[in-house]
């Protein structure tokens, strides 16, 4: 349990704790489910486009402490962003979180992203971790209005 302790930050505590824009956005123009069957990790995130630009994101869910840090930080991080801005950023991510452990990590500009560096040593948290992005994505994207890990 020690790596663990290590994984689960100060910073993720907090923000399992005390989710940011924990709330369903009612006017939202995108929004779309995630499920991570695994764990157990259900979420839904809200997106309020005005334009291109994302101009309020919200999610609601239950899941482990990791999936929650994960959506709360995602949506701080997404504000203001466009839908471009917000797809290149989870593929940043996303090669982070999954990067070959063997290699350093080269630290692309993720920023208060980085403190999730850590989840690439535990595989199965990936999915945790990338879970909100995921149906964030699909909710920009409005087709699959459900997202699953499996
Ligand atoms: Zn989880």
């Amino acid at each position: 349990m020690s790596d663990l302790t290590d994984l689960y930050g100060e910073v993720i505590l907090d923000h399992c704790k005390k989710p940011r824009n924990f709330r369903l956005i009612p006017d939202a123009t995108h929004k779309a489910s995630g499920a991570n069957p695994l764990c157990g990790d259900h979420i839904q995130v809200y997106l309020k486009l005005d334009g291109d630009k994302i101009a309020d994101i919200g999610f609601l869910g239950n899941g482990c402490a990791i999936s929650r840090a994960a959506a709360s930080i995602m949506t701080q991080e997404l504000i203001g962003k466009t839908k471009l801005e917000a797809e290149e950023l989870f593929r940043k991510y996303h090669a982070m979180v999954t990067r070959d452990m063997g290699k350093p990590y080269e630290g692309e500009d993720l920023g208060k992203l980085a403190i999730f560096a850590g989840v690439a040593e535990f595989p199965v948290r990936v999915k945790c971790a990338t879970l909100s992005w995921h149906a964030m994505e699909a909710a920009l994207k409005g087709g699959a209005t459900t997202v699953s890990t499996e």
